[in-house]
């Protein structure tokens, strides 16, 4: 179905054609016509399936004509679990209400409070959230959502893994009875089926065809001793000359320690996770998407939802242990109709892991063994030369000429993972 076909009013037509969008995505034919008619929705659909547009046009064609808002009493409210999604929807959003006096502006944390607060008081029609921030704003007393007319929970699964549940179901008070709700989850725990059932009335479920073996992405395991990793990483971008590649660890100790590897080897890069700042974020996303940083490490809590525009692939460099975490994972690539490819580095200590995987996914990968990185091949000259950080180090550092062959740690890429497994990973 083309957008020229559905009854959207002629300035969001404009604004989704200037945007480059001819047909609905099956998320988009599904929603879109019954969240014009007004119906409460929950929504079961992956990141990347074009779930902005598919709330988002309809909920800003009931604004259209309406007067815009004199103050910070927003007639939409969309809460999400990150600030890079909350961002992204807000940048997307915006587009759409191009065409409109409709303002729309995100509030979350990380970001500078004040100059939130005056924005928000010198009017807003869609109110893009974190819960988080979103509670602080609401604690003073401008910010009114009693007039709201539609709420949208985005990636509600994610906002549960993140605490963030008990503030939702907190916020019915402010929140008028009368209003649209649409809840978007790519899974639906019980925890999150019982949260959609109690912000919604007579909700409709809307199931959009789970994609959870990732069709247009060409997924593979390359099998690949633990402490060869990174190198096979850096050969792999060398060798290939990729440009854009999206890495994912476990923990943010682990991006850290690739980021060094990286850097040794000559690799553009930047690590993106938890603990770095929001400026920090916002500079390696560019970094990535402008085509300057080469490689970007990130964790999971950090990466999820991110839309990166036509990213070619993406690297499991470690396992994710929930199966939900290697969907989401694979997902940033292979959107919107673009093909896109998946690696995961397996080491035979995780074999049982990917054998779990494979088993929660219903699906079996394709596994190689890369030439020159078999098991029974011996281990280079540069894994047995040195067995401390200090020799390491002094190894590395006569490297810098031939990064590609540089002498590589085993011990310490080894003992740190090792040492890791005593702590809670942080993501
Ligand atoms: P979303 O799931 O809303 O984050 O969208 C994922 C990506 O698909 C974004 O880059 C959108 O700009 C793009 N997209 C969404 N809908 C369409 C469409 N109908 N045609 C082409 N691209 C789309």
């Amino acid at each position: 179905m083309l957008f020229s076909e559905t009854t959207l009013p002629a300035p969001l037509l404009a604004a989704v054609s200037a945007y480059g969008y001819r047909e609905l995505t099956p998320v988009q034919q599904q929603v879109l016509p019954l969240a014009l008619a007004g119906q409460d929705l929950l929504v079961s659909a992956q990141t990347g399936s074009g779930k902005t547009a598919a709330f988002g046009l309809p909920m800003l064609a009931g604004f259209i004509g309406q007067t815009p808002a004199d103050g910070a009493i927003p007639k939409a409210l969309i809460l999400t679990p990150t600030r890079e999604l909350a961002q992204q929807l807000a940048t997307h959003l915006s587009a759409f209400a191009h065409g409109s006096a409709l303002r729309v502006m995100a509030v979350y944390g990380g970001a500078n409070f004040r100059p939130q607060r005056q924005q928000l008081q010198q009017g807003v029609d869609v109110l893009v959230a974190t819960p988080g921030r979103l509670f602080d704003h609401l604690s003073q007393d401008y910010l009114n959502l009693g007039q709201l007319q539609c709420l949208v929970l985005d990636e509600a699964d994610r906002m549960l893994d993140m605490g963030f549940i008990k503030d939702i179901q907190r916020l019915q008070k402010w929140l008028p009875a009368q209003r649209q709700t649409m809840l978007f989850s790519a899974t639906f725990p019980p925890a999150v089926r019982q949260l959609g059932l109690e912000m919604t009335q007579q909700a409709q479920w809307v199931e959009v065809a789970p994609d959870h073996s990732g069709a247009s992405i060409d997924q593979q395991v390359l099998l690949v001793p633990k402490q060869r990793k990174a190198e096979l990483l850096a050969e792999l971008v060398g060798k290939h000359n990729w440009q854009q590649t999206l890495v994912f660890v476990n923990t943010k100790e682990a991006a850290t320690r690739l980021g060094a590897e990286l850097m040794l080897d000559g690799i553009s890069h930047a690590v993106f996770h938890g603990d770095c700042t929001q400026g920090a974020r916002n500079r390696a996303l560019a970094g990535f998407a402008a085509g300057n940083v080469r490689v970007l490490v990130a964790t999971d809590i950090a990466a999820r939802g991110l839309d990166i525009p036509a990213l070619p692939r993406v690297i499991n460099l470690e396992l994710p242990v929930e199966a939900e975490d290697y969907v989401h994972r694979i997902g940033r690539t292979g959107r919107a109709g673009l093909d896109g490819e998946a690696f995961s580095f397996v080491s035979p200590q995780e074999l049982p892991q990917l054998q779990r995987l494979q088993q929660a996914l219903g699906v079996q990968l394709a596994q190689s063994t890369p030439a020159g990185y078999e098991a029974t091949a011996p281990l280079p000259e540069r894994y047995r030369t040195g067995t401390g950080a200090g020799a390491d180090n002094t190894a590395r550092r006569t490297d810098k000429k031939h990064p590609r062959h540089a002498p590589r740690a085993q011990a310490r890429f080894s003992k740190t993972a090792r040492n890791g497994t005593h702590r809670k990973p942080q993501r």
